[in-house]
């Protein structure tokens, strides 16, 4: 998944951006309200952390426009503590939570967890579509008793896959997704990264196959005859 941190201190973005790193999130950091918005509108983050305190514009002007805008992404507030007004205002204005600076990251943690957990699975550490398991935490993908290590691109693009199983996904929303909006890649680093997919799926002896549509992108699907 890929979180948003709009947020101008410096370390403390940082120190956001390691924590979640370690726990296999995609992260992009921007620095300002107007680029944060921005990023915000590219709707392709599954979760934005916006400080309330921001240059150019302040979080909750950028939070207000952004779902003016019809943008249903969670997004977290960070707050001053004596900032109890902008608190209720944040959550008037759509924040779907907030959190007092200064903050325990591992509580920041949880309520990330809480608000990309996927509707309709079991853990919040772990995916599952036909026979096979993706685990967060351990970044492995498992079939049975059968379970292989992934990479960070790998596990992303599983995930992504997994997240989105009922429908196609475009090769440049999944480029955007595990790549990021600043780093271009070419097309055939995704197809090199697919195959290392296809690869550890048969290793694992899934029934879950990713399908190629042409022109199109990939999906998932599960192949009843193994
Ligand atoms: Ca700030």
């Amino acid at each position: 998944m890929r979180i948003l941190i709009v947020e101008d201190e410096a370390e403390l973005a940082d120190g956001l951006e390691a924590i979640l790193s370690r726990e296999n999130y995609s992260v992009d950091v921007v620095e300002d309200g107007e680029n944060g918005l921005d990023y915000i509108l590219s709707k392709m983050y599954d979760l934005v952390v916006l400080d309330v305190m921001l240059p150019k514009m302040n979080g909750i002007d950028v939070l207000k426009a952004a779902r003016k805008e019809g943008i249903e992404t969670p997004i977290i507030l960070l707050t001053a503590r004596s900032q109890m007004s902008d608190k209720i205002e944040g959550l008037d204005s759509g924040a779907d939570d907030y959190i007092t600076k200064p903050f325990d990251a591992q509580e920041l943690m949880a309520r990330i967890r809480a608000r990309t957990r996927i509707p309709g699975s079991a853990s919040v550490d772990e995916l599952s579509f036909g026979d096979i398991i993706l685990s967060k935490h351990h970044q492995q993908l498992s079939c049975g008793s059968r379970l292989v290590k992934l990479g960070n691109k790998e596990y992303q693009l599983m995930e992504c896959l997994m997240i989105n199983s009922s429908r196609i996904m475009p090769k440049d929303m999944l480029i955007t997704k595990v790549w990021g909006p600043l780093d271009a890649t070419e097309y055939n680093n995704l197809e090199v990264y697919i195959s290392f997919l296809r690869k550890k799926l048969r290793f694992v002896k899934a029934s879950v196959q990713i399908v190629t549509t042409k022109n199109v992108g990939y999906s998932l699907e599960v192949c009843e005859n193994g």
